[in-house]
């Protein structure tokens, strides 16, 4: 006969930086609950582990406007009150041609004040005919992996982690879901929460989330050896969707453009850098900075979730015992704080404050 399962209030499936923030709300919200945090490998290895981490406020629709401005006052909070972690906030520019203004002003939050500037970057020698440059508030970076580790250190003495176990099973039940993990053991919880970054396929859960429409992209950011100067800022090209960012916690620029390789496997995605990334990226970044673009010769790759027309998703399943939320599309770490609390919100056990709760 097998043991009889462990027991939980809520597990959190997925300990990136989406995981980690749920299961802190959860707790912020309801202090006793039992809350166990579940990954696969170490906490923050998945998409977390090579996100460039940059928060810049603005959004393509209304709902990621609103998750953003939500998220960038819940990250602003934490700077304040925890000034030890690995949040910087950091000043910027967006680049993009003039006839684009119109469009620049509904995408950036109001709380950004974007303002017309002459000056150019020292990065970039000369705008193309016909563009502007702006400059606006609420910018910041983070190391989003030591980010997560430190977080989660914080809930150890209130969450029971459990790394290096992988969830094979999801079966939901009228009062619970029985989570069957690898090595054989199993798991009861009230409800779970599914973080799973890039992992939609995974044979626990694929069928449950294929209504949901989401999809995987690769994701490049490009290395460039070129060390960054305090003070440097940010710069977004707004029309291309790619930025560059002065990483001065490892001391070199980083620079991400969209990739458009869809459907991807995060269990097979090569992580090296083709030649095919630095040709497209050095030629996009050749026209605005072209001696950064002569220092790309490494970066990241791997992947992301993408919801349908480009919007994160937080969605209840399985009539209300599993709660799916992801597939922010290359923006887990700017809106994961919203995430996690419309996450919360889907609980119905949780007090439901308005705001997300640092
Ligand atoms: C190169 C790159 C650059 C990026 N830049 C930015 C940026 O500048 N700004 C921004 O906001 N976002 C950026 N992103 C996106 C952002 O990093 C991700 O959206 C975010 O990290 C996703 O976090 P998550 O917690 O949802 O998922 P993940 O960090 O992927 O965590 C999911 C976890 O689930 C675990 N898991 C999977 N299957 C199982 C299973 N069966 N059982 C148990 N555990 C399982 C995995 O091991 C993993 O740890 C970037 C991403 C990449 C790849």
């Amino acid at each position: 006969m097998s043991p009889a399962a462990a027991h939980t209030d809520i597990a959190v499936v997925g300990a990136g930086i989406l995981g980690v923030l749920t299961a802190r709300e959860i707790l912020a919200r309801a202090p006793g609950t039992s809350v166990t945090l579940l990954d696969r490998d170490l906490i923050g290895s998945g998409a977390t582990r090579r996100s460039a981490g940059l928060h810049f406020p603005r959004g393509a629709s209304a709902t990621t406007r609103e998750l953003a401005a939500e998220s960038q006052r819940f990250y602003a909070d934490l700077h304040a009150a925890r000034p030890d972690l690995p949040i910087h906030p950091l000043e910027m520019t967006v680049l993009a041609p003039l006839a684009s203004e119109p469009a620049l002003r509904e995408a950036y939050l109001p709380e950004a004040k974007l303002r017309p500037v002459e000056e150019l970057p020292p990065q970039v020698p000369a705008l193309p005919a016909g563009y502007g440059l702006w400059e606006g508030d609420g910018c910041q970076y983070a190391d989003v992996q030591g980010l997560a580790q430190q977080l989660a250190a914080d809930l150890r003495p209130a969450v029971a982690f459990r790394e290096g176990v992988a969830v094979t099973a999801l079966e939901p039940g009228p009062d619970e879901v029985r989570l069957t993990l690898s090595g054989g053991a199993a798991l009861t919880a009230g409800h779970v929460v599914l973080a799973p970054g890039p992992w939609l396929a995974e044979p626990a859960w694929a069928a449950l989330l294929a209504p949901l429409g989401a999809r995987v992209k690769k994701i490049v950011a490009l290395h460039v050896d070129v060390a960054p100067a305090p003070g440097d800022r940010a710069i977004v090209f707004h029309d291309e969707d790619a930025f560059l960012l002065p990483f001065h916690h490892r001391g070199h620029w980083l620079f991400s453009y969209t990739c458009q390789e869809w459907d991807v496997d995060p269990a097979t995605v090569h992580p090296e850098v083709r030649a095919g990334h630095l040709d497209e990226a050095r030629a996009l970044l050749r026209r605005y900075a072209p001696d950064l673009a002569a220092a790309c010769a490494s970066g990241r790759v791997f992947c992301d979730a993408y919801g349908p027309r480009g919007t994160a998703l937080v969605e209840a399943l399985a009539g209300g015992r599993i709660v799916f939320a992801g597939a922010a599309g290359g923006s887990g770490y700017r809106l994961a704080p919203a995430l996690a609390a419309r996450a919360a919100d889907l609980i119905p056990a949780l007090p439901r404050p308005r705001k997300a709760t640092t």
